[in-house]
């Protein structure tokens, strides 16, 4: 009976130790991530290093091709098994998290080979994956390319090395998937929601008919697969990603070659890093990957992924000053009452974000991330004009003080009970009242 017991725990421990469920992949992530920099940071040179580091845990990693710029774009190659699976990522050098996610997911295959699941991965499938296809842009954190061009709708055109580079390695190939990675928005929202599209998904149909195939029902219901994964996380934060046919994207053209393609957007969710987005996009490939393995893929219901709300955008604000008692001085010095929506623009997380305003007047059909009611102070542009597209910067007087509007170095004469600047508080945010959501 003892020995009846310990067998039981012993084979509950080696059970456990090996990681099936969405909630175990996310719990190995924690624990063993190879990544250790934020993606928006990843410089190619610092992919090198990591390449590097992969290279002596014994994965297969080539130089592919150049860029315009002739930096080397890498394809690393995982497994041996007879399905094909293509990823690739960063296309648009400012879309960075799925990059950091591959090499994350690749790491962790190559160093977990031991364990069964894992083994059948590797006996059932072979991953080519390209980590940051458009280096150049991701050297100066921009979407195009050195040629600026979009490589994204370069599909058919191929004026670019990058775009060309991806066309050969999908037709000398013939991938029986393709993944298409790629960041949206922060500001996305699920529906007609307020909710941020923390990840989005698109099963890509590749004709401008309409028509399904064999290849777009699987990836439909590979794609339901992630979204029950991702649910365990961020339910109510999917969404999916329209499918108008454009014959210049990728995404469509590699479908339409032969390749069906699955879209993966990633946006943001508030409060959280870019880390737990990249944990979330390595539960969706691991997920996705396994599902081929054990063939839940096809047991899978497609309509989770149909139901998914499309994604919306221009109805969410990173911040909203709402009832604000706004002094123009630079022009007016009567108050008036507006609502302010700010948007800070996508940077590197090194990188200070700018603001911007984005919106004066009623708001009360937006909603922000972050909303303050600031009814009890004036709201005063720091340079003293208010104007759509100026830096979201402002300086906060309680409704109760005596102030000269005019006096020529406003701050240092009347120094202000809050300020606000580059999407954050630099004085007194306390003071102000935040709204409850
Ligand atoms: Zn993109």
């Amino acid at each position: 009976m003892k020995y009846a017991s310990l067998i039981f725990i012993l084979l509950l421990l080696f059970i456990n130790t090996d990681a099936q469920t969405a909630k175990d992949f996310a719990a190995d992530w924690d624990k063993q991530h190879f990544s250790k920099i934020p993606p928006s940071n990843l410089r190619h040179a610092d992919l090198k290093k990591q390449l590097d580091e992969l290279k002596k845990l014994g994965l297969k990693i080539q130089e592919a091709g150049r860029s315009y710029d002739d930096r080397e774009i890498y394809q690393i190659e995982w497994g041996k098994g007879a399905t094909r699976i293509f990823m690739w990522s960063q296309m648009h050098g400012d879309e960075p998290t799925a990059t950091t996610a591959l090499l994350d997911m690749l790491a962790y295959l190559q160093k977990n080979r031991s364990k069964t699941w894992v083994k059948e991965l590797e006996n059932s499938l072979t991953i080519r994956a390209v980590p940051m296809l458009n280096p150049d842009g991701a050297e100066l954190f921009q979407r195009r390319n050195l040629q600026a061009i979009d490589i994204n709708r370069d599909a058919a055109a191929l004026e670019t090395p990058e775009g060309r580079l991806l066309k050969k390695l999908r037709d000398d190939w013939s991938p029986d998937i393709g993944f298409n990675l790629h960041n949206q928005g922060s500001l996305t929202t699920v529906g007609n929601t307020a909710r941020q599209a923390t990840i989005s998904f698109l099963a890509v149909l590749g004709n401008a008919e309409g028509k399904t195939n064999d290849g777009h029902e699987r990836n439909k219901r590979i794609c339901a697969v992630m979204i029950s994964a991702l649910e365990n996380f961020i339910k109510g934060h999917i969404g999916r990603y329209d499918d108008s046919y454009n014959p210049r994207a990728f995404g469509d053209m590699i479908s339409a070659w032969g390749t069906p393609v699955i879209l993966i957007e990633t946006g943001a969710l508030h409060d959280k890093n870019e880390m737990f987005l990249v944990k979330l996009n390595f539960v969706a490939y691991l997920s996705a990957l396994k599902s081929l393995v054990d063939k839940s893929e096809g047991k899978a219901d497609a309509k989770i992924y149909e139901s998914l709300p499309f994604n919306n955008s221009g109805s969410l604000y990173n911040f909203i000053f709402r009832n604000a008692n706004i002094i123009n001085f630079a022009e007016n010095l009567e108050p008036f009452t507006a609502d302010i929506s700010i948007n800070v623009e996508r940077r590197r997380a090194s990188e200070a974000a700018p603001t911007y305003i984005r919106e004066i007047g009623d708001l009360s059909i937006f909603s922000g991330l972050d909303e303050y009611d600031v009814k009890d102070f004036y709201l005063i542009p720091r340079n003293g004009l208010l104007r759509v597209g100026a830096s979201g910067e402002f300086l906060f007087y309680k409704k109760t003080r005596e102030v000269d509007w005019t006096v020529k170095d406003l701050e240092k004469a009347f120094p202000p009970d809050a300020v606000f600047s580059n999407g954050k508080w630099t004085k007194g945010g306390k003071l102000l009242e935040k709204v409850s959501k």
